[in-house]
């Protein structure tokens, strides 16, 4: 389905949970979030249906993020009922990996084509400060199982917080060459409660680039809001997603649900259209507030102009 400036939009993005076995420093408060009523959180079966009236109206690729998606139950139903959606030609994951030795296997089986894996740090101590509690090693493991399934490719998520993993950068970098995996970091954003920690942490990704000087850029991928780099004799490659220096909204091609059943045309903007009066109360049809959505995409979002009004909601919620 095209838009108002004729971005073609195929792909969505779903949060099944704002719930983490993690705390990310940047992404959640110490304590958790707040729990919320069972009831006003989708569930299984209304995420399966609004993927598949998303596909009718031409999307293509699914991911699913959160919160952290492995610790949501259903997960692996979730998977499969996504995955058997006619016109749904790739379901795709985001996770913090600690889970993923653990079900990998059985969500490849459901139909998962590929995952995204987040790590900050390969140094224990400095992943257990960041993740406030986290065992790297889980995540490594998850890492080789993603590997021996198959699951491809496999994009590593790394986010750069100025003061705590800037050391982190060439060991990092270092496993395209031992795995052939993409590294991709991605600039730390100003959003939710640690809106203001994070602008003062804040570390360009021309600045993360300009220490490793062996990169050679590749050429850039159509449709990627990543810029490719390769490390000499590496298996993968380096990847660099500005969302704050060099916003990529021209070729944004993507729609947002919450977990709540919030659909979000911009992950930048506070506009939300309830799904869920469509889903629970049959007051509007799923259809006509999905084209409402992909109608009132902006042009571009406005973090780096006077009129940005920061978005309260955590990245655990919104589904990063
Ligand atoms: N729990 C899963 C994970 O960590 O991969 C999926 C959800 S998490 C919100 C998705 C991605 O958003 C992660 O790669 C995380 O690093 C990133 N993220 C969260 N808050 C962020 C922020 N303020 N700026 C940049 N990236 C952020
Ligand atoms: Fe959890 Fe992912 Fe947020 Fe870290 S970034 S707290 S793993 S949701």
């Amino acid at each position: 389905m095209k838009d108002t400036y004729r971005r073609n939009i195929n792909y969505l993005r779903i949060s099944v949970t704002d719930l983490c076995n993690l705390r990310c420093k940047y992404c959640m408060p110490e304590s958790g979030v707040d729990k919320i009523q069972h009831c006003e959180v989708l569930s299984i079966e209304e995420i399966i249906k609004i993927a598949k009236e998303s596909a009718k109206l031409g999307i293509r690729k699914v991911r699913i993020t959160g919160g952290e998606p492995l610790v949501r139950k259903g997960i692996i139903d979730l998977v499969k009922g996504i995955s058997e959606i006619e016109g749904i030609e790739d379901v795709a994951m985001t996770t913090n990996g600690l889970l993923l030795k653990k079900y990998g296997k059985e969500l490849k089986e459901a139909g998962l084509n590929r995952v995204n894996i987040s790590i900050d740090s390969l140094d224990p101590d400095k992943y257990r400060k960041i993740t406030r509690g986290g065992e790297v090693r889980q995540v490594l493991e998850g890492i080789e199982e993603a590997l021996k399934l198959g699951l491809h490719p496999i994009k590593l998520n790394t986010v750069i917080i100025g003061g705590e993993n800037e050391a982190d950068i060439p060991n990092l970098m270092n496993l395209t060459k031992i795995y052939p995996i993409d590294v991709r970091f991605i600039e730390l954003m100003p959003i939710g409660e640690a809106s203001t920690w994070s602008k003062e942490h804040f570390i360009s990704n021309e600045e993360v680039r300009n220490r490793v000087p062996e990169l050679v850029p590749l050429n850039q991928e159509i449709g990627s809001p990543a810029k490719y780099y390769k490390l000499p004799g590496a298996k993968g490659r380096v990847g660099f997603i500005d969302p704050i220096s060099s916003h990529f909204c021209a070729e944004c091609n993507r729609l947002r649900v919450t977990f709540d059943g919030k659909l979000k045309p911009c992950l930048h903007s506070s506009q939300e259209i309830d799904l869920l009066p469509a889903l629970r109360e049959g007051k509007e049809s799923l259809n006509k507030l999905l084209k409402e959505a992909v109608n009132s995409k902006p042009e571009k979002h406005l973090l780096d102009t006077e009129d940005y009004e920061a978005v309260t909601r955590n990245m655990s919620q919104i589904g990063g």
